[in-house]
């Protein structure tokens, strides 16, 4: 029959495996181990809720039945099996992220042999490091047909009907001839197979069982010691391999951090290790051991609307749902892991699951842990902490300000900005223990990046006082600052704020002698920029800077901002009132004010282009390029 020819990418990772110098290709097994308790656990999760399935938890098993005369490694499971449609499917297409991604690294590194192959899952395909010939017989639940997909490698698969008397998937990898090299006949003994077992599946939660050959004294007759020569005999006996007790269910002092990222890093497809992880045993009101991760990096879908995210929710050590997104709020949808819980009833439907309060306890303790775990990050292991930050600060901003800022408390101490001190990431509380003496708000300024903000002109004075200023160059950092309002009781305030510096009583009456000195040329301006402004004023933050633009009233200018970019076509629909700021002390402002008397035109171009100015340091085009080019060209004439 005609073969068919494996996806692209497929196509890319099985090329990998079969040309493979790997030295750990023993993971192999641990892959298909792995996906074979996979299976079983999903025909365990019917069996809780369908009494057809015809198994109980005792049923299950995996076996291992290596034949070193037809050369061949037959892995079985009596999980729930592929349809037809299933094993074209599953095994002609990487399904998983982890695997593009190892794709992806390989192409960028143009390695062939990276230790990534051991360090996280690769699926199916490293059967081919060892094998010339892969064989799956499946049938699936609630199917009475059997299937057999079939392939030597590169040159695709087949998949034809096939004989199974119960459900299932049968592997069947025909092992390599053994080179000077490579002894693949290794996968063929079996205390070999014993020892990769207990070295890479010995958590799994199934029995993974082995026909073990063995010898023994042979017993006399009438059970009398002969004294002459001892007699022995061979058998054969069915021997469990894993000691089956999950990671999480072990205390935590004698896990290793080696095992507990090996399991993080072949669950979730990562090939990095985590951040940090959280293993917990919790008595009390609700008993329940849970192991969490916090990843080192985001996954690729991440920020996307396909990452789903949630715990893997076992009872009893039976697997009842595989992404539990009740267990985690949406600020920590980054995390990782198990929950393990004896209190919730194994056969309860996952609608009814969300209600009990068993889960909303264990969410809430689970949201303290992670919290602590993150704090003490924070304070102990600062560069750990900021890598974390740049991967998923974004979702703790976005949790600030979701849900009407229910979570703000919980997470305003988790938060890092860049600040004008030193140039780094500060938390607000480093910020507020830091104040100087008579400063009395937080200071911030919104824009496109720190070394812009730092030149801002109307963080000038502020930065010369000594204070220090938070820059926020996210999308959703003026939501944020909005949100919180204050921070240990100092309210947040812009550098672009009228008052941001207080004032006091003589300073106020100097502005205000200012803004009457000046008044004409304020009038003048606001009558040339008409509607453009809502009004022109001789500012009270400028320093040596000559102007400035500020908001008037609710939308601020970066409020705009993220308006503009999330909706251009109504981008004037969300306008910030404008108001252009000038400072009466700098050189232009003389120059304009003498063009208003003497020369009404210029001080109109003047106006025009102090307008402009002002909008290119806040960041906001300019409405009328090829004018301001005119203008600035008119000056030099
Ligand atoms: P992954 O396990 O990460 O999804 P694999 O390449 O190892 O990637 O396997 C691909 C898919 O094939 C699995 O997701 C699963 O749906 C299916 N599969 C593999 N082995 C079995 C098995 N023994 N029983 C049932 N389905 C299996």
């Amino acid at each position: 029959m005609a073969k068919k020819q494996f996806k692209a990418e497929s196509k890319r990772l099985l090329d990998l495996m079969i040309n493979s110098i790997y030295t750990h290709r023993e993971i192999f097994l641990r892959e298909i181990i792995s996906n074979a308790s996979d299976a079983i656990d999903k025909l365990s999760y019917k069996a809780l809720t369908d009494d057809k399935v015809g198994l109980s938890r005792e049923d299950f098993k995996i076996t291992l039945t290596p034949d070193p005369i037809a050369r061949t490694l037959t892995i079985s499971d009596n999980g729930i099996g592929m349809t037809k449609e299933e094993l074209e499917q599953n095994l002609g297409t990487i399904a998983r992220s982890g695997s593009l991604q190892f794709k992806k690294d390989m192409d960028e590194e143009k390695k062939a042999d990276v230790d990534i192959i051991g360090q996280f899952g690769v699926g199916f395909y490293s059967a081919f490091m060892v094998s010339d010939a892969v064989t799956v017989t499946s049938r699936a639940y609630g199917s009475d047909e059997a299937w057999c997909w079939e392939s030597t490698g590169a040159d695709g698969y087949t998949i034809t009907p096939a004989e199974k008397d119960t459900v299932g998937t049968d592997v069947v990898l025909h092992i390599k001839a053994d080179t000077e090299e490579d002894k693949y006949g290794e996968f063929l003994e079996q205390y070999r197979l014993d020892d990769l077992v207990k070295k890479y599946s010995d958590y799994i939660h199934y029995p993974i069982q082995m026909l073990m050959h063995k010898s023994r004294r042979k017993e006399s007759p009438d059970g009398a010691e002969k004294d002459s020569k001892v007699e022995w005999e061979d058998y054969d006996e069915w021997e469990t391999l894993n000691s089956m007790v999950p990671l999480w269910q072990r205390p935590k002092s004698e896990v290793k951090a080696e095992e507990y990222n090996t399991f993080y890093k072949e669950h979730y497809g990562d090939w990095e290790d985590p951040t940090a992880t959280i293993h917990l045993s919790a008595e009390g009101q609700v008993e329940y051991k849970a192991m969490l991760y916090i990843p080192s990096h985001a996954p690729y879908d991440f920020y996307t609307r396909e990452y789903q995210k949630g715990l893997q929710l076992y009872s009893s050590g039976v697997l009842i749902m595989d992404k539990c997104a009740d267990l985690v709020g949406d600020h920590f949808r980054f995390v990782k892991g198990v929950v393990d819980s004896a209190d919730l009833p194994l056969n309860i439907s996952r609608e009814m699951l969300q209600h009990t309060r068993v889960l909303q306890v264990i969410a809430g303790s689970l949201e303290k842990k992670i919290r602590a775990e993150l704090l003490r990050l924070e304070k102990d292991e600062r560069e750990k902490y900021e890598k974390f930050w740049k991967a998923f600060g974004m979702q703790l901003k976005y949790g600030v300000v979701s849900d009407y800022g229910a979570h703000k408390d919980a997470l305003q101490d988790l938060l890092l900005f860049p600040s004008s001190k030193n140039g780094k990431y500060t938390t607000l509380g480093e910020y507020v223990e830091r104040m100087a003496e008579g400063q009395e708000y937080i200071y911030y300024a919104c824009g496109e990046s720190a070394e812009q903000l730092a030149r801002l002109p109307q963080a000038e004075r502020i930065l010369d006082k000594g204070y220090e200023i938070l820059f926020l160059t996210e999308e959703p950092d003026q939501f944020v600052v909005d949100a919180l309002g204050a921070f240990r009781e100092k309210a947040f305030k812009s550098v672009s704020d009228d008052d941001a510096l207080p004032q006091t009583e003589e300073e106020k009456a100097q502005s205000e002698k200012k803004a009457e000195e000046n008044k004409d040329v304020l009038s003048f301006v606001k009558e040339t920029l008409g509607d453009k402004i809502k009004e022109a004023r001789v500012s009270k933050i400028l320093k040596s800077g000559a102007v400035c633009m500020t908001a008037d009233g609710p939308v601020t200018l970066e409020m705009e901002k993220y308006f503009r970019r999330a909706d251009p076509e109504n981008a004037g629909a969300m306008k910030a009132q404008r108001v252009l700021e000038l400072n009466p002390d700098a050189p232009v402002f003389a120059a304009l004010k003498e063009a208003v008397g003497s020369d009404p035109e210029k001080a109109k171009t003047y106006a025009e282009l102090l307008y402009d100015q002002a909008l290119l340091i806040a960041g906001l085009p300019i409405e009328d390029p090829a004018r301001y080019t005119e203008l600035v060209c008119s000056l030099m004439k």
